[in-house]
């Protein structure tokens, strides 16, 4: 059975769950329209506040309830309740804040019928109903009104990428001002995870926690009600591998190195380096930034992944694993990445004679010219 998932941001993400399946919401198969998704559950949706970002949760009728009686599941933990007014406590209790705009009250007993009535009502409006900025449709303006309200207002204001689906982790800027160093985050309600890799988070839901507000989230995780979906980034190919090799900016022993993680990533079903292109998706920014696979996790890889960094007008990286001062393997995959797809941006590196080979091989030992020292690097 397909994870399912409890609650949601807005409408359209609840069509595309179901996307030519049966509803997963019903005991009796029934296909999954939008007609039969906003008739037998949308019309009936609890919509509230986590964080300050407007979501809502719809009622369902699996066998979980006992003959096909409502019920809801909370999204935070795994109750199940029957009564509408209980649930509404029952979240309330979690930390969000109704917001109450259902015009409908759920009435368990006239829903039963309604799977043997024919459906005629179904308006769609014109344009005037579907969202300038990002296209989507909406029954009613009012609807309409609140997903702009809800979903335009901030969402220029921090991204959040998704940079491995299959773990539900993101990256978002770690603080809204200066160099936009990014942040993983884990969250996913169905694998019933919440977590931020900063410690000060770590420490404030915890604090949250204890107060009674289980599965409040941090300023991180907040945002992920507007992540943008996973769109894998061009692939690493072993050619333009073998290519720095035999051009000498790698030597053997890290282009092997290379080699291992990022098949290991490929088993795993998770991309090696993920370029983490704020903005307009343009590498425009002077830092360019990595999410880079590193198959184990530890301190400064609390999910797997660790950050690098790309000073393109200093041509420093830096990295968040122990060997940071010096040329580590998260930084030669970031830097395949680069070669590959911007070699551009990698300019006087680039130019090195065959002879540096000797240089650089040392230099791994202890330190690196393609890896200065810190100072005027701003990522
Ligand atoms: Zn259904
Ligand atoms: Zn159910
Ligand atoms: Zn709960
Ligand atoms: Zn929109
Ligand atoms: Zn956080
Ligand atoms: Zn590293």
């Amino acid at each position: 059975m397909t994870e399912r998932v409890f609650v949601f941001a807005d409408e359209e993400e609840l069509f595309s769950v179901m996307k030519d399946l049966d509803c997963l919401y019903c005991r009796n198969p029934v296909a999954a329209s939008k007609h039969h998704i906003k008739k037998r559950h949308l019309r009936f949706a609890i919509y509230y506040k986590d964080s300050g970002i407007g979501k809502f949760s719809i009622p369902c009728y699996c066998a979980d309830g006992g003959h096909g009686r409502s019920h809801w599941h909370c999204p935070m933990c795994t109750k199940i309740l029957q009564r509408t007014k209980d649930y509404k406590i029952h979240v309330t209790n979690h930390g969000v804040e109704m917001t109450d705009k259902s015009t409908v009250e759920l009435q368990p007993t006239s829903v039963l019928l309604e799977t043997l009535q024919t459906d005629t009502d179904d308006r769609t409006t014109g344009d005037k109903s579907s969202c300038q900025k990002c296209g989507v449709h909406f029954t009613t303006t009012s609807n309409l009104r609140r997903h702009q309200r809800l979903q335009h207002c901030q969402v220029h204001v921090m991204p959040v990428l998704c940079v491995d689906a299959k773990n539900a982790i993101y990256v978002t800027p770690k603080d809204p001002h200066g160099p936009r160093v990014p942040v993983h985050i884990r969250k996913s309600f169905s694998l019933q995870i919440l977590l931020c890799e900063l410690e000060e988070c770590w420490d404030f839901m915890k604090a949250q926690a204890q107060r009674g507000n289980p599965g409040r989230e941090c300023r991180h995780l907040i945002r992920t009600s507007h992540a943008r979906p996973y769109t894998p980034p061009p692939p690493l190919c072993v050619r333009s591998l073998e290519d720095m090799a035999r051009r000498r900016l790698l030597s053997g022993t890290r282009t092997q190195q290379c080699q291992e993680i990022h098949s290991r990533a490929g088993l795993d079903g998770v991309d090696c380096v993920y370029p983490v292109l704020w903005g307009e998706h343009e590498l425009s920014e002077r830092c360019v930034y990595f999410s880079v696979y590193t198959g184990f996790k530890d301190k400064w890889c609390q999910f797997g992944r660790t950050h690098v960094s790309f000073d393109s007008r200093s041509g420093g990286w830096k990295c968040l694993c122990e060997f940071r001062r010096s040329l580590c393997v998260h930084k030669c995959l970031s830097m395949w990445w680069l070669f590959q797809e911007r070699p551009e941006l990698l300019g006087n590196a680039l130019d090195m004679s065959a002879d540096g080979v000797e240089e650089l091989e040392e230099e791994e030992e202890d330190g690196d010219k393609l890896c200065p020292e810190e100072g005027d690097d701003i990522c």
